[in-house]
């Protein structure tokens, strides 16, 4: 099932106000013509590169721009597996080895219905300024296959992972490719697969982040996306608006490992979240969403975000999910999936009082979206720079399965909010030099894309 995801076309008939930018994407949209996510994705950093090309004549020369669009390596296999009643079923896996310039490719595995090479290459693109952004040495990549979770027995679960990693394996290796969660791939999931693994290579490496603690995975590695993205949001409200997101109201979208534990934290940091969702609809709590209960559904039971209700009975379900966005709030965190806020729903967000926006989830907001935030004022952080706590506590689990040590949840929780916060500040001093004072989606952009750039010259072209 699609659920909410709203269907859009790329926009091939882009205007750049660079020469160079423009051929750049003319041929990327020529050579991708039904890739429209991966479109998106380019055609956003390529706007916010173009004074960065323009000072830069070495980026153009050494046709950067050409290669940063062009990954590396995209693998796509068959997956076949065997449902609880000895039926056979195909599923279509992939791999895409975006770029490498910086360090191993990092990036997590989607099982959803809806995934395709668009949408693996698109986050695998995103996922390259991301994990750049971080300060850690991980280069970009992304995989997952079309299959589908819901509904799966357990067995059906272990088999199809298995039957997935038994060609992934000849890819992926820890200091070549490390793959890990994302949406429909829990620790349960990243259990079976690395199993598979083991049994078939004989080694006990850090090739997947987000293991098991007693088997190599990092203390507040489930926490990190969620608590990031707030430590993120608070480090902008502070700096941006002298502000926090104590007493305001907040709306997280999804109700996934993202969604929990942003609603963790920022009730933490003095936030009421009164709304969360699934892909058939929403739950609104105006007391503040009672997380414990969230955690039961969804962690334990593996239930749907309607059962709320049933132990809340003064929350209220609505069906379908764009009307979540109806609710008024001062802070958005959208964390379910790609183009989940579109033009409408942003503007009722802005009529309704939000005046800060931060992505969970990965292009969450549609460029019409983007255009009403900036145009309002609100506070926004894109997805590559608010969401990148998880890959960054995952490379702090490659560096602790390197020395064959752990560190305590303070200590990774730590680190994780030097480097959030960090984050931000790089942003911040990226959109200030190159002359868009607090635009962070050209910050993030700017300085993602500098260092992969740098490393790209240093290491050449090979003839
Ligand atoms: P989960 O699978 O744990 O949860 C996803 C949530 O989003 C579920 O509530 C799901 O509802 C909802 N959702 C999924 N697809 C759709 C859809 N098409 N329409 C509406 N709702 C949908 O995934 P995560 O929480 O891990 O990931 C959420 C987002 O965050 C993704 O964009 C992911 O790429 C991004 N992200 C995740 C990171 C991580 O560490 N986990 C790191 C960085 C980014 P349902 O159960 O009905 O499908």
């Amino acid at each position: 099932m699609q659920g909410c995801i709203r269907n859009r076309k790329g926009k091939p008939s882009m205007k750049f106000k660079n020469d160079y930018v423009q051929r750049v994407y003319d041929s990327v949209a020529a050579r991708n013509p039904n890739e429209p996510e991966f479109l998106q994705a380019v055609g956003e950093v390529l706007e916010s590169l173009v004074p960065v090309v323009e000072k830069n004549p070495s980026i153009e020369k050494n046709a950067i721009l050409e290669r940063i669009t062009e990954p590396e390596r995209a693998i796509q296999f068959r997956v076949t597996w065997m449902d609880d009643q000895g039926g056979v079923h195909v599923n279509r896996g992939y791999r895409v080895q975006f770029n490498s310039a910086i360090g191993p490719y990092k990036g997590g595995l989607r099982l959803h219905p809806s995934v395709n090479l668009s949408i693996i290459k698109f986050l695998g693109f995103e996922q390259i300024f991301k994990n750049s952004l971080t300060t850690l040495p991980i280069g970009g990549g992304k995989g997952g296959s079309d299959f589908d979770p819901k509904g799966k027995s357990d067995t059906e679960i272990m088999r199809f992972c298995q039957s997935f990693m038994t060609e992934l394996q000849r890819h992926i290796g820890a200091d070549t490719d490390v793959p890990a969660g994302d949406i429909g791939t829990g620790a349960r999931e990243i259990g079976y697969m690395y199993g598979q693994y083991k049994r078939l290579r004989n080694e006990f490496t850090g090739v997947l982040t987000g293991k098991g603690l007693s088997w190599g995975g990092s203390l507040a590695r489930t926490e990190a996306t969620g608590y990031g993205l707030c430590y993120l949001t608070a480090e902008m409200l502070r700096c941006m608006k002298n502000d926090s997101f104590a007493g305001k109201t907040v709306v997280i979208s999804g109700s996934g490992n993202v969604a929990i534990y942003a609603t963790e934290k920022a009730t933490e940091l003095g936030g009421k979240v009164v709304a969360l969702s699934d892909s058939n609809g929403y739950i609104h709590d105006p007391d503040g969403i009672k997380l414990d209960v969230v955690k039961e559904i969804k962690e334990v039971r593996r239930g749907r975000i309607k059962e709320y209700v049933d132990a809340v009975p003064t929350a209220t379900y609505h069906e379908g999910c764009s009307g979540i966005w109806t609710i008024p709030c001062d802070i958005a965190l959208p964390s379910a999936t790609q183009n989940e806020i579109d033009g409408a729903s942003a503007e009722i967000l802005v009529k309704n009082g939000c005046f800060c926006v931060a992505e969970g989830a990965n292009m969450p907001s549609t460029p019409e979206a983007i255009a009403v935030y900036q145009k309002a004022g609100v506070l926004y952080a894109p997805a590559k720079a608010a969401n990148a706590g998880g890959v960054a506590t995952s490379a702090l689990e490659m560096c602790q399965n390197s020395m064959r040590y752990s560190w305590t949840f303070e200590e990774v929780d730590a680190k994780l909010k030097e480097i959030m916060e960090g984050i931000f500040h790089a942003c911040y001093d990226a959109s200030k030099e190159y002359g868009e004072e607090g635009d962070l989606m050209a910050g993030a952009n700017i300085a993602g894309f500098l260092k992969v750039c740098d490393a790209m010259l240093a290491q050449g072209v090979a003839y």
